[in-house]
């Protein structure tokens, strides 16, 4: 079990660590919500083991500063490596990365370890231990796993790590080792610093989140629910900080929900044969002609909350179309409807999306194929119901000879707009950057539905800056990082952690 080795790793207590740590030791154990059987079945905890002098001490010292040139260099150097362990998934390969991250919190004395679901995939888990009796913990969620990359088409090998001119360059920098970089740096910074937080934080990097998160997230719930029992909140990709068009105001967009997959596989069948003697109907036409009805089959419009609140606030401080004030009401105007959905991310940010991706058939010119089919890649607005949206495909096809197969599909699930964690993100917008805070949908899906399913506040938000117009290379060529980014992340990271930690 995870959480015996991570108190294990906690109360050791080295004869090389300071007066300052072994007293911080104390105190925090003194305050920790373990059981009674758990500390006692851990000798450390003895007090015989501490220092004379700091026995009845109620107070930690002071915190010490934060050397952040020396946590720039190191993220930077760790990022680099980290990118280097070509993680492409498939096939994914991420347990070396795993015991990276683990080594790397290990030597801090900050307990941490790793799984492994399957042959050479990996899962790393990590506990900063808080003060905090009753406060649920924090998880920093972020996967090790990355899309493949052409370096025929980089300017630079993806998996170089190089940096150059201030960026760090490769495929994860941004997707999604940058993050967890920030995440496990801001842990450490915060660990030497000697600051206390009064919640435990938790970061787990997961593996296969580019593939659905099977062998990753999903696998760790299934699995694993025990590591993170005491978590009532969680970070992810999926959302971050925007520059207004003014470039000079930010604000922090706060993903709490996402559009979910209904991933479908349409079969159609009809005899086989030779293509010199076709009959009138083959499985290949009929497949066909589903499709091309499907093609014209309009989903509804339907703006959820999290859209509605974003056009808002985004109209109020960017000065968008008046409109957009009132979305829901705005797209009753065919018009407007028309011109606001030929923008292909804000159509799929109103209404079910559902698009045929993969087609197969015969694999020879001349033969008819006893079976044809497609998948279709559906993506379901939070509300949308499975089984409604399948029974109008149904209909839209309008041929029952067509067998339609479920390949990927979740539930819908969306954390509230309003929750300590948004007041804790909405502190740390105003204080660090005047910023106004926005909640949001992403029309993408990531591992954050698993926790939500466990009742956990998800959100997708890392404290970064990605300039919209260049999107950064995510999933795309010459994805790269800036130094600064970074290290301006994990200095947020830090003072959010401080915030939701009560230590601000
Ligand atoms: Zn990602």
């Amino acid at each position: 079990m995870l959480a015996t080795v991570l108190l294990h790793g906690v109360i050791k207590v080295s004869p090389r660590r300071s007066m300052t740590r072994a007293i911080a030791t104390f105190w925090m154990l003194s305050c920790l919500a373990i059981s009674g059987s758990a500390i006692a079945a851990s000798p450390a905890a003895t007090p015989n083991l501490l220092p004379a002098e700091s026995q009845g001490v109620t107070q930690a010292p002071p915190p010490q500063p934060i050397n952040w040139d020396r946590v720039t260099q190191e993220a930077t150097d760790l990022l680099s490596k980290y990118i280097q362990m070509n993680t492409t998934n498939p096939p994914g390969n991420e347990l070396d990365a795993a015991r990276m991250l683990k080594e790397k919190f290990l030597t801090d004395g900050i307990p941490a370890t790793t799984w492994e679901p399957q042959h050479g995939r990996g899962i790393v888990a990590a506990r900063l231990r808080g003060i905090g009796k009753h406060n649920k913990s924090i998880i920093l969620l972020s996967h090790m796993d990355v899309v493949p990359a052409n370096p025929k088409e980089w300017q630079v090998p993806p998996f170089s790590g190089l940096v150059k001119n201030g960026e760090i360059w490769g495929r994860g920098s941004i997707d999604d080792k940058g993050p967890g970089v920030i995440e496990l740096m801001a842990m450490l910074a915060i660990k030497r610093a000697g600051i206390l937080l009064n919640r435990d934080v938790l970061f787990i990097a997961t593996g296969d989140e580019e593939e659905g998160g099977k062998n990753g997230a999903g696998w760790f719930v299934d699995h694993e629910a025990n590591v993170f029992a005491d978590a009532g909140y969680l970070l992810n990709e999926g959302g971050g900080i925007r520059a207004l068009s003014d470039n000079k105001r930010k604000v922090y967009v706060v993903s709490v929900t996402e559009k979910t997959p209904l991933w479908l596989r349409l079969t159609a069948s009809g005899p086989a044969g030779h293509a010199s003697i076709p009959p009138a109907e083959t499985a290949v036409t009929r497949l066909v002609r589903a499709l091309d009805r499907l093609s014209q089959y309009d989903t509804p419009i339907h703006v959820i909350g999290p859209v509605q609140d974003y056009y808002h606030t985004m109209a109020e401080l960017d000065h968008g179309p008046r409109q957009q004030l009132d979305l829901d009401a705005a797209l009753k105007d065919p018009e407007f409807l028309k011109q606001f959905i030929s923008d292909p991310a804000q159509n799929a940010s109103v209404r079910d999306t559902i698009t045929p991706t993969v087609l197969s058939a015969s694999q020879k010119t001349n033969v008819i194929s006893e079976t044809a089919y497609a998948e279709i890649d559906c993506r379901l607005l939070p509300g949308s119901d499975p089984k409604t949206v399948m029974t109008d495909i149904k209909k839209a096809i309008g041929d029952d000879t067509i067998k339609i197969d479920v390949i990927l599909n979740f539930p819908p699930i969306s954390s509230p707009s309003r929750s300590p964690l948004m007041t804790a993100i909405g502190t740390l917008a105003r204080e660090h950057d005047q910023a106004a805070v926005v909640p949001s949908m992403i029309i993408e899906f990531t591992d954050s539905h698993y926790f939500r399913q466990k009742k956990i506040v998800s959100y997708g938000f890392i404290p970064i800056e990605v300039l919209p117009s260049e999107g950064k290379g995510i999933h795309g060529i010459n994805e790269r990082i800036g130094v600064k980014e970074l290290a301006d992340g994990i200095q947020r990271m830090v003072d959010f952690l401080k915030i939701f930690g009560g230590q601000n």
